[in-house]
């Protein structure tokens, strides 16, 4: 059973034929079978539907390849530069136990809901969940490919520093008050120990219908055996690795004041670099970091929108790009995208790379910055990449059909030059409200602005009454514990921050 579905413009990333006006794209269950003009595939045997209008584009779904779902309970109500950001979010309030499961489930989905809806058919998610398996039904249950990343955290719950020597700095009454809180990182550590047999039992249970990943949170929050046993365990069962990595200023000071070189310069030496690592963030990077990553072949994941939220500023991933490096787009957390739209991602992405410091040191000043075409091939075929994922993020013969039907119609309202670049016009342009369709592997997620695998309103509200009750009960005792502690974060990092190291600007700005 084939289905033919056609655009006014087909936007295909496939390097040899990037655009195709009047085109069509011929699917055949999951897969895509052919991609050509209407005219020569209408007459294709065997065609049951025909998709799209003379008002559709069609463009390959969205691979989103940083992200976790696990902060829309904090969406705008927790706001800072990334350690402080980490401390203050624990001080919100969870639900009850006997709720936590529901709380996951509805969470994910109605995050994910959000990623479907700005054009993403496949996330990759790192999470720190008490069970996973409420978290990935919702994915299964919403129909989004999921590449899913259980965190590997072990230490420096508050600082970066034991959590040990950090709590010895602390007056002996509020160390007692704290402990046991879960304030800060502490309340989701995770080590290797059930770590590893977490993710082998996962793998065996939902390794068939989605892709899991090997994850240390970061290089500083993993011992250095850990990361040393996560690259050896991804090797031995041919798996991915993904972590977070130089994303703040002050992880990349942690690097030099401990470790005597940058973070990126510490997995190097202890063998966790490989071509199947894939990093979120890499804000700092130094020169010799770009090198080494290109040469190890490690994919890095922009996430523009939080870089700037948390205060870690603008990765030049143009000079990345140069330099020879795979470069994919993410979203990050939920909590940190308010407006979680994909494609406002592209369109940052796109622009930051456009500051004058960015564009005129270079030999070639005019064709700086990005173009639409490498923002898109961020946006799908890099991120299938960061994942060894072959055969998604283009529209192509053989390629899965993962698609995004946009009503150029609402688009071009109330005006688009007719000289247009197609891939120039969604960049600017797109809103969720202008896609039509959202197909992923093969099934339609979203039918004229409707979720149609899940019920999206009655999941909605149920997650806004549990958010209504835990707000009601809460008696502010965790917020008003991090306010205090607030003091001692600042008091360990400020001989970091007076490090001429510390704010200098990353490479190749
Ligand atoms: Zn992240």
């Amino acid at each position: 059973m084939s289905t033919l579905i056609r655009g006014a413009q087909v936007l295909t990333l496939d390097p040899r034929r990037p655009v195709i006006p009047n085109g069509a794209v011929l699917v055949d269950d999951d897969r895509i079978v052919a991609v050509d003009t209407l005219e020569s595939l209408r007459k294709s045997p065997g065609i049951e539907h025909e998709l799209g209008s003379d008002d559709t584009w069609v463009l390959p779904g969205f691979v989103n390849a940083h992200y976790h779902r696990d902060r829309v309970f904090s969406m705008g109500s927790v706001d800072a530069p990334l350690e402080l950001w980490l401390l203050r979010a624990s001080g919100l309030d969870s639900p009850a136990p006997e709720l936590q499961d529901e709380f996951d489930y509805l969470h994910t989905l109605v995050s994910a809901i959000q990623l479907v809806r700005s054009g993403v058919t496949t996330t990759m998610d790192m999470a720190w969940p008490i069970d996973h398996r409420p978290v990935i039904k919702a994915y299964l249950d919403l129909g989004i490919d999921l590449i899913y990343a259980p965190a590997l955290r072990s230490q420096y719950g508050y600082v970066y520093e034991s959590d040990e020597k950090f709590l010895a700095t602390l007056p002996p009454d509020l160390q007692q008050r704290i402990a046991g809180q879960g304030l800060g990182l502490t309340g989701i550590y995770n080590p290797a120990v059930p770590y590893f047999e977490t993710w082998s039992k996962l793998n065996a249970e939902f390794g068939k219908r989605i892709q899991l990943v090997i994850a240390p949170d970061g290089p500083e929050w993993c011992s250095e055996a850990e990361l040393r046993q996560a690259a050896k365990r991804a090797a031995a069962d041919g798996a991915c690795l993904h972590l977070h990595n130089t994303e703040s200023p002050l992880e990349r000071q942690w690097g030099l004041q401990t470790r005597t070189q940058t973070p990126t310069g510490y997995l190097g030496e202890i063998g966790f670099l490989g071509s199947n690592v894939s990093c979120g963030h890499g804000v700092w990077y130094s020169e010799q970091d770009v090198e080494l990553l290109v040469a190890r072949g490690v994919v890095t994941v922009h996430n523009p929108t939080s870089n700037l939220r948390l205060g870690n500023g603008i990765a030049p991933v143009s000079a990345y790009i140069d330099a020879g490096m795979t470069v994919a787009l993410g979203s990050d957390g939920q909590g940190l995208t308010e407006r979680a739209n994909f494609l406002d991602e592209l369109r940052l992405a796109a622009y930051l790379q456009r500051i004058p410091s960015a564009v005129f040191p270079a030999r070639d000043p005019w064709t700086r910055g990005l173009s639409a075409h490498t923002v898109f091939e961020m946006a799908t075929v890099n991120g299938a990449k960061a994942f060894r994922r072959d055969g998604i993020g283009r529209l192509q013969p053989g390629y899965r059909a993962d698609m995004i039907l946009m009503n150029a119609k609402r688009m071009a309202t109330p005006y688009l030059w007719p000289g247009h670049d197609p891939y120039a016009a969604v960049l600017q342009k797109a809103e969720p409200n202008h896609i039509d369709m959202v197909i992923s592997r093969g099934k339609v997620l979203l039918d004229g602005g409707r979720i149609v695998t899940v019920d999206e309103e009655r999941l909605t509200k149920r997650l806004q009454s549990l958010y209504e009750d835990i707000w009601k009960k809460q008696d502010g005792k965790r917020r008003a514990l991090v306010k205090e502690l607030e003091p001692h974060l600042f008091k360990f990092f400020k001989p970091w921050q007076e490090q001429p190291t510390c704010y200098s600007t990353p490479a190749r700005w």
